[in-house]
């Protein structure tokens, strides 16, 4: 993250090499740190305060008031131009630069097919849209991983090795468990902390873990139960060296696939398809281990890249982004414990996307209701998930879409983020401001953006995070949470 006052105080780089850039032209490193390479669904973001050392600062708010945005928003609108309207209208007090992607969420303009906003080119960017790291990495970082060229080629060199490597992500090859991948989140992280003058940074990293793979059990992907998991090697001398036996985890998730596939046949098992499921579970406890282990090695890299930032500088601040299906699936939920990941950070950034939450809500009860839930009718099943994660006020499913999820949902999931961390670190909430939905399905309005920021606000959340790119939004919504920011700050 930069702190803006540090451009007019200065540091060790000279303060003003970024601003009067015209949309286009000149942009200093400063600006490329948001531009990283990788192959895994994780993007490091830098984000800069804007300090109480510029203007309005009196109507600021006393909260965090974050923003996610990537490089092409600098590049199109300009970086003052950017930095101002932001301030001006989001009361945006801190910026996080999408660092190093290559995914659409992060990063580019708006999602290909999606109406562009009332701000930047009205142009896909699908045929430039590359993703890498948008930074310029330094080398002696780099020593300890393969991936050391990943210079995301998007604004300017091409980049060979970051040509390959989302193709080598999709075969599963940049495994958690591959010491090479670990050095590089670290590499990358000290990077950026090291070569400049940011405040911290916040990691995104999505991957599910083998068995909510395999029942399709997140929102965002289809079932794919044949292609779950990682067998490589360093993932067998983890699990060797846990007593978890390879072989039998191996043929559990073998089972689990012929169950899953044997579901979307409608072929019923004797004793149902819960009842089997479980059978499964208990007569393959690898299953669960080998999950198990998957999240250890995602929590590991965590532990590693905040330990990284820290030994830096220990004021540098270190962020996670939990990801959605955490609010809607119970059995993921099961796997983050809250107090444990708030001992590895210093914020939390909770994913609570209220109006593409209604059509991905629907979208998870689909998939469950297709396997492990077969036998339930779905809306009964969204309703006895509803009372599990006490979403009762929610609407039913044929409606999710279109009514999205409430206001008071935003309030309900702050809420158990703040008790769930025990003030060991902060929860910013995630502000969904025109996420791409379906068709038919809700698109944020101004009204939602400002009762989901002051209901994140008012459930005591330390600060906010305008989610996903700036890119994106609309700028009536961008004031609508500024509004609230500073009205929740001046009660
Ligand atoms: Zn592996």
């Amino acid at each position: 993250m930069f702190r803006r006052d540090h451009r007019v105080t200065g540091r060790t780089q000279p303060p003003d090499t970024i601003n009067n850039a015209s949309p286009s032209n000149q942009l200093s490193r400063r600006e490329f740190l948001n531009q990283t390479a990788a192959g895994v669904a994780a993007a490091t973001v830098a984000g800069a305060a804007l300090g109480s050392s510029i203007g309005h600062a009196a109507e600021s708010s006393a909260n965090m008031i974050g923003i996610q945005i990537g490089s092409i928003s600098f590049v199109d609108e300009g970086v003052e131009q950017v930095l101002e309207l932001l301030q001006e209208r989001g009361a945006v007090n801190t910026v996080f630069l999408t660092t190093f992607t290559y995914g659409r969420g992060l990063g580019g303009r708006q999602v290909p097919g999606q109406p562009f906003p009332d701000h930047g080119k009205q142009e896909s960017d699908e045929r430039i849209f590359h993703g890498g790291n948008y930074a310029a990495p330094h080398p002696e970082f780099y020593q300890k991983t393969p991936l050391k060229q990943t210079r995301a080629p998007d604004h300017g060199d091409l980049d060979i090795v970051a040509a390959v490597l989302p193709a080598a992500s999709q075969r599963g090859t940049l495994c958690l468990f591959h010491p090479g991948v670990r050095a590089f989140w670290t590499g990358l992280a000290a990077d950026l902390c090291t070569s400049y003058d940011i405040d911290g940074i916040l990691f995104f990293n999505e991957r599910n873990g083998p068995l909510l793979n395999a029942l399709g059990a997140s929102h965002a992907q289809s079932i794919a139960s044949s292609r779950v998991t990682c067998f490589c090697e360093f993932h067998q001398k983890a699990a060797s060296e846990r007593g978890i036996s390879f072989d039998r985890a191996r043929e559990g998730y073998r089972k689990l696939d012929q169950f899953v596939q044997n579901a979307l046949a409608d072929k019923r098992p004797g004793d149902g398809y819960f009842v089997e499921f479980w059978r499964l579970l208990v007569e393959y406890p690898e299953i669960m281990l080998w999950d198990r282990l998957f999240d250890e090695g995602k929590h590991q890299v965590l532990a590693e890249v905040n330990a990284a930032v820290k030994s830096v500088r220990k004021d540098l601040q270190v962020g996670f982004h939990i990801e959605h299906v955490n609010s809607f699936n119970p059995i993921f939920r099961a796997t983050r414990r809250y107090d444990d990941l708030a001992q590895k950070a210093d914020f939390l950034k909770v994913v609570v996307y209220n109006n593409c939450g209604g059509e991905r809500y629907a979208h998870f009860i689909q998939n469950v209701g297709s396997t492990v839930f077969r036998d339930v009718p779905k809306d009964e099943l969204l309703r006895l998930n509803n009372h599990l994660l006490n979403y009762e006020t929610e609407a039913a499913l044929d409606a999710l879409p279109t009514a999205g999820l409430s206001p008071d949902y935003v309030a309900r999931e702050t809420k158990r983020a703040l008790a769930g961390v025990q003030g060991k670190c902060k929860i910013y909430p995630g502000i969904d401001i025109g996420i791409p939905t379906g068709r038919n399905s809700r698109k944020a309005s101004a009204a939602d953006t400002y009762a989901t920021t002051f209901a994140a606000l008012k459930a005591g959340a330390q600060g906010v995070m305008l989610s996903r790119k700036y890119s994106e939004m609309r700028l009536a919504n961008l004031e609508a949470a500024g509004r609230a920011a500073r009205e929740v700050s001046k009660q």
